[in-house]
């Protein structure tokens, strides 16, 4: 060895990494930053992982996640061939890079969005085109003319948007494909707590370039599982499920439990139901307080400090902390005099209105 070399390649020394909201050990912290499902997986779901046989773990997994896949299929009323199951949505985001982006090729974002895309292009070796989205984050008139003038190969577009909750609906997405040269992902990590009658699933019939990710993480209250899938027209789908994909990256728990977790839709939906209704009081509770909160259809809401020269919305985030109540800051342009606070329990959000009236009292 030479003492002090750095092995690892030029762009990852040059890079940050992921910057991951806290995940704290103390139970008693009321965590309101990482936009996880505030009610519990389904009883199914646990009974699955409590009925796990040692034959199970022995043996390596099905290959495809096949018993996932199949209820993944029966639920969007798709075949088999355009789905494929992967380690997290965040693996598909990665394997979306490999698969369709060469290094060096850029990868197209909205800007503010997921501050992940940024880091994986990086590691791709990806030059990364941004988009500034409108003062509503709304998107520019002219995004995908932007994305094709840059020779853009995969564009990432995060909807409902994160951290706005922001929700482009079918028609913008069917426009979108159709306009973009290359592949768009729509990353629906979120989707589940939109309306029930927003679908861009039947999308993937007319457009061959549609790629859309979903999650078990904040839907089905499993962030801890890792569990995503993506769907898409064969041609998609095929290169990844038969060749970037690692081999088992879905293990046998996962596979199980999630088709478990999708097939017990009564818990998940309730769950939804359940954030929507309190993403509309906390909405209202925090404009009361003169925050200014974009309307959401997500878990989360984004909400504008009242007078952000009197509390910063680092402070702010500071001292709820120090009351245990964790919300997410981003010390971005743009975004550095909000909070982005996830939907809890009643009991949590109570907590959170509680002390915000303290601190800015
Ligand atoms: C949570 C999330 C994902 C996927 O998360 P996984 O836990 O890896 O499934 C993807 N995109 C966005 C914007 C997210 O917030």
């Amino acid at each position: 060895m030479i003492p002090g070399m750095q092995y690892e390649r030029d762009n990852i020394r040059e890079m940050a990494g992921y910057a991951p909201g806290e995940q704290p050990s103390a139970t008693e912290v009321i965590k309101l930053n990482t936009n996880e499902n505030p009610w519990p997986p389904s009883p199914a779901a646990m009974a699955v992982l409590n009925d796990i046989s040692p034959e199970a773990l022995r043996r390596y997994p099905s290959p495809t996640a096949a018993a996932f896949l199949d209820e993944a299929a029966g639920l969007h009323g798709v075949d088999k061939e355009c789905l494929v199951a992967t380690n997290g949505g965040d693996e598909l985001l990665r394997l979306a890079m490999t698969t369709f982006v060469s290094p060096g090729e850029p990868i197209g974002i909205a800007d503010p969005s997921y501050s992940l895309y940024p880091v994986l292009a990086a590691i791709h070796e990806s030059p990364i085109k941004a988009v500034e989205l409108l003062e509503d984050y709304d998107l520019p008139e002219d995004f995908a003319a932007q994305m094709n003038a840059a020779e853009v190969k995969l564009t990432l577009l995060v909807n409902p948007h994160a951290p706005s909750g922001r929700l482009f609906d079918v028609d913008r997405i069917d426009a979108l494909a159709q306009a973009l040269d290359g592949v768009l992902l729509v990353d629906e990590a979120y989707v589940d707590f939109a309306p029930a009658s927003h679908n861009v699933i039947p999308l993937i019939a007319r457009h061959d370039n549609l790629m859309i990710l979903r999650t078990l993480s904040k839907g089905y209250s499993l962030a801890g599982l890792r569990l995503g899938y993506g769907i898409g027209s064969p041609n998609l789908i095929r290169p990844i499920a038969e060749k970037t994909r690692d081999s088992y990256s879905v293990d046998a728990l996962a596979d199980a439990i999630g088709a478990a977790a999708l097939a017990d839709q009564t818990t998940a939906k309730a769950s939804w139901q359940a954030v929507r209704e309190e993403r509309a009081r906390i909405t209202e509770a925090l404009t009361e307080r003169g925050f200014t909160v974009a309307p959401s259809h997500s878990n989360f809401c984004l909400a504008r400090m009242p007078d952000a020269a009197q509390h910063s919305a680092q402070a702010t985030y500071e001292k709820l902390k120090a009351r245990n109540i964790l919300v997410r800051y981003f010390p971005a342009q743009r975004l550095n005099d909000c909070l982005r606070i996830s939907i809890g329990t009643p009991a949590q959000n109570d907590a959170l209105l509680c002390a915000l009236d303290e601190i800015l009292a």
